[in-house]
């Protein structure tokens, strides 16, 4: 087996309770492009929504799995519990700071007194942004100066200097950090910078640019997790197409269990859950959103992979109405 590189983070996917309120939250407010709007593989008669940049490109792609009504959750022992973004420059985050205010949504600044959510501080000594979407799930915005091209969708509101540039990573309270460490370490290829702070380093391939990725394990608080609205599903690391199955066998050979390749139409998937109780998964670089959709009109109207196509009419009908995404386009 030849020498095997994860791509930074691929996508990062959610639960909401709300699909009409989420897609006003990222589509809308933080100016993300509603890439895909499809239904949950496993469960069609719920949304799966993918927001990402103009192409839907690997690195940033946040998705949401919509349980109707359900109950928000609370980030604990085995759960990520903050996504974290990039923007240019200090500039940026003032834009932000002042367009989420604008709309009624409270933020920390780095440098602000107690400024933490689940009892976890600013990532990094530098300047950031945090806050939560309506359900509570947190992010938080830091200014990137690495090497990774900017990942920005168009938006009618938000000015292209300002727009979010694509995931930094991620940060997770892990149930058994131990273990975490040497699966980051050993088997996928993060190298440690001490602190807990884990990075990926990505390397080009064929038909993409190298991506770094960023991980941190922190303390996780004493309550228990709950899973619900507003709580991360899962990481997915992204993977080059021709290095995928070499994966299945570099994790399985560890004893830990992973999902054979699962086709999910838009790119594949191999699934498992690190011994610290977070599910995660690789996913393959392309073939990527535009597969069944003109690249212009991403997201518009519900795409239904091949084998759902046939039951359209019964689906359809049952999802709740959300927002028309063209009011935000350029
Ligand atoms: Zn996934």
């Amino acid at each position: 087996m030849s020498e095997l590189t994860l791509n930074g983070v691929h996508h990062i996917s959610c639960i909401t309770g709300d699909a009409p309120g989420n897609v006003e939250f990222y589509a809308g407010l933080l100016g993300m492009r509603l890439v895909k709007k499809t239904v949950n593989q496993d469960d069609p008669s719920v949304y799966h929504l993918f927001y990402g940049d103009e192409k839907g490109s690997p690195g940033f792609d946040l998705t949401f799995f919509e349980y109707p009504g359900s109950r928000e959750g609370r980030a604990g022992a085995g759960m990520i519990h903050r996504i974290l973004w990039r923007v240019g420059s200090s500039e940026s985050l003032d834009y932000w700071a002042d367009r989420l205010a604008a709309a009624g949504v409270e933020t920390m600044r780095s440098a602000d007194e107690g400024a933490e959510f689940y009892g976890v501080g600013p990532t990094g000594d530098g300047d950031t942004l945090m806050f939560q979407d309506p359900e509570g799930l947190t992010h938080e915005i830091l200014v990137y100066d690495g090497p990774d091209a900017p990942l920005v969708a168009a938006h009618a509101e938000v000015p292209a200097e300002h727009a979010i540039q694509g995931f930094h990573g991620a940060r997770a309270f892990s149930g058994n950090p131990e273990v975490t460490r040497q699966v980051l370490g050993l088997v996928l290829g993060f190298e440690d910078e001490g602190d807990d702070r884990w990075h990926l380093s990505g390397q080009a391939g064929e038909g993409f640019e190298a991506r770094n990725g960023f991980y941190f394990l922190d303390e996780p608080p004493a309550e228990r997790a709950i899973p619900g609205a507003g709580t991360v599903h899962h990481i997915a690391w992204a993977s080059p197409l021709d290095e995928h199955s070499d994966w299945r066998e570099k994790v399985a050979a560890t004893g830990l269990y992973i999902t054979p390749v699962i086709d999910r139409f838009y790119f594949k998937a191999l699934y498992f859950r690190e011994p610290g109780g977070i599910l995660f998964e690789i996913a393959t670089i392309g073939p990527g959103f535009a597969t069944d959709e003109d690249p212009e009109h991403l997201g518009e109207r519900l795409s239904l992979p091949p084998d759902f196509e046939a039951v359209r009419e019964q689906v359809e009908p049952n999802l709740r109405p959300i927002p028309d995404v063209s009011q935000w386009r350029p």
